[in-house]
């Protein structure tokens, strides 16, 4: 099969009875352009090893091995898994492509993946992946976390999520899932892509984006100090940081701190960058 083609894509599930799950977000890419477009975004190069979350029929996989890739890829529907395994290098030579990377392919919940193992078992040089819509995000987050996960992760997602994973303070997306992605990564909405580029089509725009890893200056300590600051403030994100941080015990001292590091006590958690968060993460004693 023509992975890349809606109505072969369309045949193959009648006629394996195949319904697209979605729960599990089967929202399948079948326009070239796009998956093109995602392969570039990603900037990945023959003979790098690369992590692919929710493989499906094997599209954005098939694109990737043709570009000489070595594609470590997790699926959690094993008929899907089952599909890309038997059919994959037949697939690859029907397209004529002579010296394909090689994939192994785990029938596996990216949600319950060791990622500690994983990263440590082989370098990975990126992420890229059509992330399911209903875990994507938590999904990410775990990879995006760990301290050894790959530098570059590129990944599409619906364009509400992207915009919420790219915005900077003061902007009405801002929320806790962009300030922990942007604490190790830039965050950057690549391109969009439409829904008539799936199949099924879903009825939301997507978006790529991709994280490049930078720095992070936070110790291990202040770093849970961060994660817990940061998860418990954007709970209350409506209530001003001096009157919220005075009535949690576990930050003593807060206010001191707020001044400290030259935040009001009126500001709100959508209003502070990520430097400021950093900041006030690092004189807190959590
Ligand atoms: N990569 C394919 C493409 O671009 O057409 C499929 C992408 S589709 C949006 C998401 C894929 O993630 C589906 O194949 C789905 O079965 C898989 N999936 C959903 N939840 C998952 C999970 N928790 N762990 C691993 N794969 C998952």
């Amino acid at each position: 099969m023509d992975v890349a083609s809606s109505d072969q894509v369309k045949a193959w599930c009648l006629a394996n009875g195949f319904h697209p799950n979605r729960a599990l977000g089967q929202n399948f890419l079948v326009d070239v352009g796009a998956l093109e477009g995602i392969a570039d975004a990603a900037g990945v190069n023959a003979g790098d090893t690369v992590l692919e979350i929710g493989p499906g029929l094997g599209v954005l996989t098939e694109c990737l091995l043709a570009r000489g890739v070595h594609v470590y890829a997790i699926e959690k529907d094993t008929r899907l898994a089952d599909r890309l395994k038997a059919n994959v290098e037949a697939e690859l030579a029907a397209r004529g492509v002579a010296a394909p990377g090689t994939l192994t392919l785990v029938a596996a919940d990216a949600l319950k993946t060791d990622w500690d193992a994983l990263f440590a078992s082989r370098p990975f040089a990126a992420c890229v992946s059509n992330l399911p819509y209903s875990v994507g995000t938590r999904i990410l987050l775990d990879i995006a976390r760990n301290p050894a996960a790959p530098p570059v992760l590129t990944v599409l997602v619906q364009t509400e999520v992207a915009q919420r994973f790219a915005a900077v303070e003061g902007e009405k997306p801002r929320g806790q899932a962009g300030v922990w992605l942007q604490l190790d990564f830039d965050v950057r909405i690549v391109r969009e892509v439409a829904p008539t580029c799936f199949w099924p089509k879903p009825e939301v725009g997507s978006s790529v984006v991709r994280l490049d890893r930078h720095p992070c200056s936070l110790t291990p300590s202040e770093r849970a100090v961060f994660y817990m600051l940061t998860k418990s403030a954007f709970m209350h994100r409506r209530k001003q940081l001096g009157g919220f941080l005075r009535k949690q015990p576990q930050f003593p001292g807060a206010l001191d701190a707020l001044a400290a590091v030259d935040i009001p006590p009126t500001a709100r958690a959508e209003e502070l960058s990520n430097a400021q968060w950093l900041a006030l993460s690092k004189n807190l004693k959590g």
